[in-house]
């Protein structure tokens, strides 16, 4: 299982191949078990996206940034995907920068 480290908290990344089924989502965060579910058979950009966006929803709620779901918090997923997938160099770069 993969774990993100957020804020102290170390959160784990799990699937769940009932998700679509149970919860009608493709991810999910939880703050009481400090994780984050993935759904199964997503092609690997739905996978990257709905990962940041659960990130997001972690960072939002570790933080308390009572961001708003649909105007700020997706908007800011779909950003964040959008530049982690398109500048794969400045993202390499600053992985080794240190
Ligand atoms: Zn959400």
């Amino acid at each position: 299982m993969e774990k993100i480290k957020i804020g102290g908290y170390l959160i784990n990344v799990d699937y769940d191949d009932k998700l679509i089924a149970n919860h009608q989502c493709v991810g999910q965060y939880s703050s009481i078990e400090q994780k984050i579910t993935l759904a199964t058979g997503l092609t690997k950009q739905q996978e990257k996206e709905t990962l940041i966006h659960e990130i997001i929803e972690a960072i939002d709620d570790i933080y308390e940034l009572g961001l708003e779901h649909d105007e700020q918090l997706c908007k800011l997923s779909a950003i964040f995907h959008q530049i982690v997938t398109d500048n794969k160099n400045t993202i390499s770069a600053l992985m080794f920068c240190d």
